[in-house]
């Protein structure tokens, strides 16, 4: 067992059990010797590896055993060919593992055909340490950081991370809430919008810093009281918009909970009850009226990135919104574990292709 005090910091939640859950196959490859981690801070410190740690599953440190698994796990209602859906239609192939050959369309296939993974060069087991590593850290980990812990260059860490963000996403879901529910909505304003889609101002050559909602970034996010969590990527917190928003995605015999904003003024009239506190008046809970649980939500959101994202480009921030809602709807006060967690990721590999296409057009 590791001493807690001497090591410290994020990474040691990765030392602590996950052993008992019984997701993970059982560990048989045991790293010996010691193994330097980088700090919060950046200086390193030396980390005993202990039996514990789920990194040391056999599926973290071979490819052969990440691959077995992963089939395992989206192939659990029979193998599916990744090219056609045809399922149980395939014979392995001689020779090349991880290989079979669809009787339906005559393709060749792999588990990671049809997936985020497809095309990707990287060890399946790399693949599968990024995605647990993700999964067990509250506020995410740097593209940097995890490149150093992966031993994988930079370009190919950012590309994984990103491709990981998008098996966090969820796809089409119900509606939030419902009766005796309660769901709070509240925005959020996150980095500067890009100079062309920023407000004109009534005097442009006025040499003031640019301040205010107008032009940062808006994020809407819904939060069902002890349950999930939505959020949306706005651009600019019209009325209409955060209306649209809000309509689409609460279920109307709901409890809406908000700040006073006027923003939800007209759609919080669609639902059983719209209650409001008043924020400007230092009112923050009126009996079970709040919007502190997406306080909440927002404070772990905004020092991840601020503290390990730093930089998120316009075009990405609702891929980290998906990672950060990703691991809120997965916590630890739910029951669910590191692994459960990254299992749960990784379950959201399939059917992303598309969307894994879009992010490639610009790795060339
Ligand atoms: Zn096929």
């Amino acid at each position: 067992m590791i001493d807690r005090s001497i090591a410290g910091g994020e990474i040691m939640r990765y030392a602590d059990a996950n052993t008992t859950s019984g997701l993970f196959p059982i560990d048989e490859h045991v790293l010996e010797g010691d193994c330097i981690l980088d700090s919060e801070n950046g200086a390193g410190y030396t980390m005993p590896m202990s039996k514990t740690n789920p990194l040391n599953n056999a599926i973290f440190q071979d490819a052969s055993k990440a691959r077995a698994w992963l089939e395992s796990l989206l192939w659990a209602g029979g193998r599916a060919c990744g090219y056609c859906g045809t399922l149980e239609a395939s014979s392995p192939l001689k020779g090349r593992e991880g290989y079979y050959q669809c009787k339906a369309c005559r393709k060749q296939f792999t588990v990671m055909v049809g997936t985020v993974f497809e095309r990707s060069h990287i060890p399946l087991n790399k693949w599968l340490q990024a995605a647990f590593i993700m999964a067990a850290s509250k506020k995410g980990m740097s593209a940097h950081q995890m490149s150093r812990m992966l031993g994988i260059t930079y370009k190919s860490t950012w590309f994984m991370c990103h491709r990981l963000r998008e098996a966090m996403k969820a796809g089409n879901l119900p509606p939030l809430g419902g009766e005796g529910m309660v769901v709070e909505a509240d925005e959020t304003y996150f980095g500067e919008l890009p100079a062309h889609k920023q407000p004109i101002r009534s005097n442009p050559k006025a040499n003031r810093p640019k301040h205010g909602p107008t032009f940062k970034r808006a994020i809407v996010t819904l939060v069902e009281r002890g349950g999930q969590a939505r959020s949306f990527y706005a651009e600019t917190a019209k009325v209409e918009t955060v209306a649209k928003i809000v309509s689409e995605n609460v279920a109307k015999e709901t409890r809406l909970h908000t700040d006073t904003s006027s923003v939800y003024k007209n759609v919080g009239k669609e639902f059983a009850a719209h209650e409001a506190v008043n924020h400007g008046q230092k009112e923050y809970a009126r009996g079970d009226v709040t919007t502190n649980t997406i306080e909440g939500f927002f404070s772990i959101f905004k020092r991840g990135m601020k503290g390990v994202y730093q930089h998120c480009d316009e075009r990405h921030l609702h891929r980290y919104l998906a990672e950060f809602g990703f691991r809120y709807n997965n916590r630890t006060a739910l029951g669910v574990d590191d692994s459960e967690r990254t299992t749960n990721m990784l379950k959201g590999i399939s059917g992303k292709r598309l969307t894994y296409r879009r992010i490639n057009e610009r790795e060339a």
